[in-house]
């Protein structure tokens, strides 16, 4: 199975390239993204057949039928990783908060939110790769908080790949920070930079686009690849957890095999959201995938009237930081899907020169086959925290601005599952505030919430506060381009 281009093709870059090239190489003619050119079949035979298979057993079958040029024993060993989450028999478990509304946990890996859920496996994959080849690969990211350890922990002492990864000092939570700057690993470098998440990625965006920097590389016979969500191959291990849930929920006999659900998805990139739309596309009983944003919402407008718009908005810092993105890169993937390449192509080159494009009714009208939105202000999100917390289930803020999609945007009464994207340990002080207690850090909100409302902290967070600090190096923008050939 090949890979073609959400832009058209440049005539330079071959015209479709398999999995491994479009993982290794993400970037594609134009700028834009590689997409699968066909999906595989999710029949009621594919489903029924695994019923009571495991996660591991799904996700390989899925992968197999998708037709990637990955060996089985690379799959079968990369999917081992999910044998290191809270529960191996079962990775990713549902949680019934209301009559007809199930919390897909997508948590329970080693960072302890859900970019370990593609990342992990993702990462033993690529680095395979790279030794396969005998080619070295490095990867930057700039992160604002859950990327960042995500990527660390799933290349730490991977061969044939480094990592290096720039966080904003002072503009990430202390569990963030410490699980990157407590990393330990011959093959990775983290670096805080002295300013906030713009001047981080900005700097990194300088650094990958400078000659000079690119010689270097060069030389030192180093290639970029990408490990955020452009990369496809993240998105094929978030197709297979939508398809487990509502397995999930056939076997539970909360649904007959068959029966639709509405998905709900907390999103900012679009990854998750793009995984459901793929897995709906191929078969999978879902009446809607609804989208859950804070007061970013640029998702919600363009979701609602077409509309996406860059000029009249600022980014605003929210106590969902994961969600807190204007340029959602994924989106691009779907409209390739339905409006086409020649269509894709006008509508990001405007995005890119006027900082805004309009669907045409038509367009819209295809979109909202498959999607609504709507978004959560913090207010909201703390009293949905406060409500379930009373219930016995504590969710952190991004889960939280799930709540209103589910109460307000079903036409019908159906089955949903909404997915939890974080564990409450990641952002305690906003859930230590919203069940009533204004704390300054991490270490306090953890305690008191754990007392309070009697849950339990995993030791890898735990732990973070006495483990020995490796990266402490902290500089200005100017400084990064020698900290970097350092490292290399
Ligand atoms: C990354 C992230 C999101 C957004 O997911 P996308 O796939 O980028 O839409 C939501 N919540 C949390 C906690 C995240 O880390």
């Amino acid at each position: 199975m090949q890979f073609i281009e959400t832009r058209g093709n440049d005539g330079q870059k071959p015209s479709s390239v398999p999995f491994s090239e479009a993982i290794l190489s993400p970037s594609a003619s134009f700028g834009g993204l590689y997409v699968p050119e066909k999906l595989p079949n999710l029949d009621k035979d594919f489903l029924e057949g695994h019923l009571s298979s495991h996660y591991k057993t799904l996700a390989l079958d899925f992968l197999q039928a998708f037709g990637i040029d990955i060996e089985t024993e690379v799959l079968e060993e990369a999917l081992k990783r999910y044998d290191a989450f809270d529960d191996p028999s079962n990775p990713v478990p549902l949680s019934q908060i209301e009559e007809d509304c199930f919390v897909s946990e997508l948590y329970h890996g080693p960072t302890r939110a859900f970019k370990d859920m593609a990342l992990q496996p993702f990462g033993y994959v690529l680095s395979k790769l790279a030794q396969k080849r005998g080619e070295k690969y490095l990867i930057m990211a700039a992160t604002s908080g859950d990327t960042g350890p995500a990527t660390l922990e799933t290349f730490k002492n991977q061969e044939g790949v480094k990592v290096a990864c720039l966080y904003p000092d002072g503009g990430t939570s202390d569990v963030q920070r410490l699980q990157m700057v407590t990393e330990d690993g011959a093959n990775l470098k983290v670096i805080g930079v002295k300013g906030d998440f713009d001047d981080t990625q900005n700097t990194l965006k300088d650094l990958l686009a400078s000659e000079d920097f690119k010689s270097e590389l060069k030389e030192r016979g180093i290639k970029l690849s990408a490990a955020n969500s452009v990369n496809f191959g993240r998105i094929i291990f978030q197709i297979i957890y939508h398809i487990h849930s509502y397995l999930e929920l056939v076997r539970k006999e909360n649904i007959k095999m068959g029966e639709k659900i509405y998905l709900v998805v907390p999103s900012g990139n679009f990854g998750n959201a793009l995984g459901a739309y793929y897995a709906k596309r191929a078969g999978l009983p879902i009446e809607k995938i609804l989208i859950s944003s804070n007061i970013n919402n640029i998702l919600t407008d363009w979701i609602t009237n077409g509309a996406y718009d860059l000029t009249t908005r600022e980014l605003i810092q929210t106590e969902s930081p994961a969600m807190d993105i204007l340029k959602s890169s994924n989106v691009e993937r779907i409209m390739f899907d339905k409006f086409g390449a020649v269509r894709t192509k006008e509508l990001m080159e405007a995005l890119e020169s006027e900082g805004k494009y309009q669907l045409t009714s038509d367009e819209l009208a295809l979109l909202r086959e498959d999607f609504d939105a709507s978004f959560s202000d913090d207010e909201a999100c703390e009293a949905v925290i406060g409500k379930y917390a009373k219930k016995g289930y504590i969710m952190d803020p991004h889960t939280a601005t799930c709540m209103k999609a589910y109460e307000t945007l079903r036409d019908e009464k159906l089955p949903t599952v909404i997915y939890s994207t974080a564990e409450w340990t990641k952002f305690s002080t906003t859930v230590a505030k919203a069940l009533g207690h204004e704390v300054e850090g991490d270490i306090e909100a953890l305690q008191w919430v754990s007392e309070h409302a009697n849950v339990s902290v995993p030791p890898m967070i735990n732990g973070l506060f006495s483990k020995p600090i490796i990266h402490t190096v902290l500089v200005d923008k100017e400084s990064i381009k020698r900290e970097m050939l350092n490292f290399l």
